[in-house]
């Protein structure tokens, strides 16, 4: 391109594009233009690895021909059919899910993370109404948690600077503590995660166990700063919602798809979720695709004569067709490359190598599971303070400047914007990864 058609590009870009969350930096702003494996090249022709996966999402890597072309077969095929009918491509997608969640689940399709949780959410609190406790509509979650951009998702958040000026958000939703082990009060030997699992059982007590519907998730959460809880933990709160009748609602949106070195994050954790919601990797981000699946015995609640008794919800392209078959044939790809071998492999090699950043005065914690990492900086060690925003962007910028892109947590409440996290594609090599590390 010549420079007259990039800053041309680059112009409009400014006055025309709302870019996501974050405030308008055009020197920062990269206007991508191709893509292939781990490596996308910007207008100026300047090529970088992607160490974040876009947005924690192309987890089978970029410029995959066959996923354009099965869409581009599909589309010319039978491109759109709602799915209060049904359409092949959808009734494959849910047979082979079933084959990846090792359960026994029904599967509902929406577009976005956002709202295959809003979804999770409805069906919970009518499921209980369905089986006559009506009472209960209460949903758990976990401060730092993120799971989503809408009014419910962001009230089952536990990230307030996100809602800040968006509120009233929807009610119902109560937080505890995260497991953060590197900053509980309690000793990291396993017994943070005890007490961070133990929450769960006052609040829920608190509030009366008849009144609460669901907990809902990520086995390691990820945006709000790569918690990699204790193997116990997610074990203990699934007890604990088994011991009071709430569901368990696993939110595997990043989690999911060999991020974690496992099919899901909660396979980790010896575990089966209730309601498990999943996006981003389900289509390794080339069309938009979520999945909301139940445990068949919750969704035989649905099957009622009663007026109201079904699930009243419907979304116009949820379960698009195109993106159902290309979701398909993305998962045979991670079978068929191992990329989720690929995943814990890596991730074990990755995590050794990292851990040497431990040494540097302001690297004061290193966690990750499979290709998810997270290194938090900290002024101090002895205090933990948090190394000030500015820094932390700081060495986002040096690593773009080198040609790597990382992500960094955004939590100016709490302070917690002092994490770098890596999260590749999972077709990334030793090579490329360590040109990352
Ligand atoms: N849940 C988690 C854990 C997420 O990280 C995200 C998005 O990053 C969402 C839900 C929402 O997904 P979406 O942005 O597709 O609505």
């Amino acid at each position: 391109m010549t420079t007259n058609v990039t800053s041309s590009l680059k112009e409009k870009d400014e006055k025309y594009v709302w870019h996501a969350m974050r405030k308008y930096n055009p020197d920062a702003t990269m206007i991508t233009e191709k893509a292939d494996g781990v490596w996308i090249t910007d207008i100026d022709g300047k090529k970088y690895i992607d160490g974040q996966a876009g947005l924690w999402c192309v987890n089978a890597g970029y410029g995959r021909k066959e996923l354009a072309e099965i869409a581009y077969k599909q589309l010319m095929e039978m491109p759109y059919y709602p799915l209060s009918h049904s359409h092949i491509p959808a009734i494959e997608l849910s047979e082979k899910l079933n084959e990846w969640l090792g359960g026994d689940y029904v599967i509902f399709y929406s577009n976005s993370g956002s709202e295959a949780n809003e979804t999770a959410f409805k069906i919970a609190r009518q499921y209980y109404q369905q089986i006559g406790e009506p009472n209960r509509y209460k949903i758990i979650s976990r401060y730092r948690a993120y799971h989503g951009s809408t009014i419910a998702t962001m009230a089952a958040g536990g990230q307030n600077q996100r809602s800040y000026k968006y509120e009233p958000l929807a009610t119902g939703f109560l937080h505890v503590s995260p497991p953060d082990c590197y900053r509980s009060p309690f000793p990291d030997d396993g017994t943070c995660c005890e007490e961070a699992a133990a929450e769960f059982d006052r609040l829920i007590n608190w509030e009366i166990p008849e009144t609460v519907a669901a907990v809902i998730m990520e086995p390691i959460i990820t945006g709000g700063g790569i918690l990699v809880p204790h193997d116990n933990y997610m074990k203990k709160v699934q007890e604990i919602c088994q011991k009071h009748g709430v569901l368990l609602i696993s939110d595997e949106v990043i989690n999911g798809f060999g991020r974690t070195g496992k099919p899901f994050g909660f396979m980790n954790y010896d575990v089966q979720p209730d309601i498990i919601t999943m996006a981003k990797g389900i289509t390794s981000g080339y069309l938009p695709l979520s999945a909301t699946a139940v445990k068949r015995e919750i969704y035989e609640a649905f099957k009622s004569e009663e007026t109201y008794g079904h699930f009243r919800h419907v979304n116009t392209f949820g379960g698009n067709p195109a993106a159902c078959a290309l979701a398909i044939r993305n998962l045979e790809i991670m079978e068929e490359e191992k990329l989720i071998d690929n995943s814990r492999n890596l991730g074990e090699w990755l995590f050794e190598e990292l851990k040497q950043l431990l040494a540097h005065p302001n690297v004061g914690d290193v966690r990750g599971k499979g290709l998810l990492a997270g290194i938090e900086f900290v002024k101090d060690k002895e205090s933990k303070e948090p190394l000030e925003e500015g820094k932390v962007a700081q060495i986002v910028a040096d690593c773009k400047e080198n040609g790597v892109i990382v992500g960094k947590t955004s939590d100016t409440v709490n302070g917690y914007n002092n994490i770098i996290t890596l999260s590749p594609p999972l077709s990334i090599s030793k090579d490329e990864l360590q040109m990352v590390v």
